[in-house]
């Protein structure tokens, strides 16, 4: 590491270096910030082996950022003498054939010394300070234009020397101003362009793009911009190459510099390349998006239910077993048993009176016709077997309804439903069997106890006629149910949807449920993670400017007229030469005509941009809606 100098260091004495930290770049005598400092007096010595030296320690102190040329004076005047000497040899006729022959060992040493001293003066500038001495010295823009105007990029020498230069000019062109009339070393301007378009050095390319945008930022050079220049055509060329970043960014910035000169925007609108540009730009914006794929949930929130094998509870129907218990009672014990049997206690059941006295009358009617009880006492005894339960008057608006509360229909359990018997038209009263084989053997038993040759099937309702009792034997199996449950269609899921949370479930008739809500229950949303790179921007400010190009109108500009003084810097037209005007003006409507049609063919891909910002993105809705 670098010690850093400090004006006030002491002057070194015999003692000092006596002690002196002699680790690698410690060496502090050479690095003393007075005239006879050790590296400026082996530069300038002649001889090449201290030079060599000099100029390779001072490469790898220039990449520190503690150096400071101007802490060594004279050192910068110094690192300027074998840059300019190699321009000298390079301008001389004899060399012409350098290219073909190898220079003398001694001659391509000094060329290296040229080489390593741009180096320095290069990697220095990378440090604020060292870049505002080295571009106000007063031998760098003579040398670097001088280079400019003298050197083809023949050899890797010369391309070497070259790419340093267009880097300091990086340094001395911000706000110089060319004159129009400006010929030769004065003009760096058309050495650029041709480099930007013709050099197949990409570094050099990038570096003359770079200098081309820093000389067209200052307006004044305006001046020197062309419709058709070899950097536009060069930008253009480069832009599809979306994976090198660094030629990528000196290409939208000179884009971005070339199109900021309104003559120069308008021009490019009869660009035959203009859909093709903006394609390519909008694409480079898409290429530095970072998204992130949410879905957002829309509609009503979907109710399902897993699907379980819950049986539908089925209320109770009075067993041959039970029939015959009520058949021995007396009323109204015989009342009270029914209920018991019929009905259970339920805090928020509710039925009819009639519903209820319906259910005892139906019943009893058919047993015992003429021993019933009246409907009054049937409802009267309910609170007498079930103390919670009670008859009442609701009512609903105008209408009354005569109910019992507090009771409901007792209810089977009819899982076990599958495997019991149900033979003889009404239930068997034997209990259900504990699996298929046990109730086959069961209903066979039934058949044969049969005592008649043929007999009719007996099972449930039911239709088949009379049969042999062998063939009767095989036809009750197909009564019986099968032993795995039925498996589930491949396409229905583990879930039900139901039209609403509190919809009950299971229902004894699944299929009579309404439909669920209709619509999706969430759609895809993406969302900018990061504001795009500044290329990307410069992408984005091209595009825009060529949309207020393509849509500006003078037309919407106040004309000068009895009432209104005019739209300042909107140039009236002139009554002489209208008819030059005309074509002019068709020119131009042309260009905005075909502008706009570019937008349009571009709105897909435009519409896909999302940037974080709002002002941002609002731009691109603009123009996205603009050009519907
Ligand atoms: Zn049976
Ligand atoms: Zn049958």
């Amino acid at each position: 590491m670098l010690q850093p100098t400090t004006p006030l260091a002491r002057p070194a004495t015999g003692a000092h270096r006596a002690v002196a930290n002699v680790n690698d770049d410690y060496e502090r005598w050479y690095m003393e910030g007075t005239n006879n400092n050790r590296m400026l007096l082996s530069i300038r010595s002649g001889i090449l082996t201290e030079i060599g030296w000099a100029l390779d320690r001072l490469c790898r102190l220039a990449q520190n950022d503690q150096f400071f040329i101007r802490n060594i004076p004279g050192l910068l005047d110094a690192l300027f003498e074998w840059p300019e000497w190699y321009l000298v040899q390079a301008g001389d006729s004899t060399s012409k054939s350098r290219s073909l022959f190898c220079a003398p060992p001694d001659v391509e040493r000094k060329r290296r010394f040229a080489l390593d001293s741009l180096a320095i003066l290069r990697n220095a500038s990378l440090n604020e300070s060292n870049a505002g001495d080295i571009s106000q010295h007063k031998k760098t823009k003579p040398l670097v234009l001088a280079s400019l105007f003298t050197l083809r990029a023949t050899t890797d020498a010369d391309s070497e020397f070259l790419l340093y230069c267009i880097e300091l000019l990086h340094l001395v062109v911000p706000g110089w101003v060319i004159p129009p009339r400006s010929q030769g070393a004065m003009n760096p301007i058309p050495r650029l362009l041709d480099m930007s378009a013709n050099s197949s050095n990409r570094s050099i390319i990038i570096g003359s793009l770079h200098a081309l945008h820093i000389i067209f930022s200052t307006p004044a050079n305006s001046v020197h911009l062309t419709a058709d220049s070899p950097a536009l055509e060069a930008s253009l060329r480069y832009l599809p190459l979306l994976q090198d970043k660094p030629l990528i960014d000196a290409c939208v910035n000179y884009l971005y510099t070339h199109l900021s000169h309104p003559p120069m925007a308008k021009a490019f609108l009869s660009h035959p390349n203009l859909t093709s540009a903006l394609k390519l730009l909008v694409n480079h914006i898409l290429s530095e998006q970072v998204l992130e794929e949410q879905s957002r949930a829309v509609g009503p929130q979907l109710v399902t239910t897993p699907l379980v094998a819950s049986p539908v509870a089925r209320p109770h129907e009075l067993t041959q077993a039970e029939i015959a218990t009520l058949l021995t009672l007396q009323e109204p014990a015989r009342c009270f048993e029914w209920m018991n049997m019929m009905f259970t206690e339920k805090a928020d059941g509710e039925m009819t009176q009639v519903e209820f006295w319906t259910q005892y009358r139906d019943r009893f009617s058919q047993l015992t016709p003429g021993n019933t009880l009246p409907a009054a006492d049937v409802i009267k005894h309910v609170t007498a077997i079930f103390p919670q339960a009670q008859a009442m008057v609701v009512n609903i608006g105008t209408t009354q309804r005569f109910v019992v509360r507090g009771v409901a229909r007792r209810t089977d359990d009819v899982s076990a439903e599958r495997l019991k018997c149900a033979w003889g038209r009404v239930q068997c009263d034997a209990p259900p069997c504990a699996s298929a084989g046990a109730l086959a053997d069961h209903v066979l038993e039934h058949v044969n106890a049969i005592e008649e040759v043929e007999h009719e099937c007996m099972w449930g309702l039911c239709p088949q006629t009379a049969l042999s009792k062998d063939a009767l034997r095989r036809h009750v199996l197909t009564h019986l149910p099968e032993s795995q449950p039925t498996p589930l269609h491949p396409e229905q899921g583990n879930t039900i949807s139901l039209p609403s949370a509190n919809f009950p479930n299971p229902i004894p008739n699944p299929t009579t449920r309404p439909h669920p809500p209709a619509g999706k229950d969430s759609i895809p949303i993406k969302k900018v993670l990061i504001d795009p790179p500044s290329s990307a921007l410069t992408s984005l400010l091209c595009v825009r400017v060529l949309f207020r190009t393509a849509n500006a109108s003078v037309e919407t500009a106040p004309k000068r007229d009895a009432d209104h003084f005019g739209f300042p810097g909107v140039v009236e037209d002139e009554e002489e030469d209208v008819q030059e005007d005309t074509t002019m003006d068709e020119r131009e409507e042309q260009a905005l005509e075909r502008g706009k049609r570019a937008f349009m063919r571009v709105r897909g891909l435009l519409s896909e941009v999302l940037i974080k910002q709002d002002t941002l993105q609002g731009w691109v809705t603009e123009m996205v809606q603009a050009s519907m």
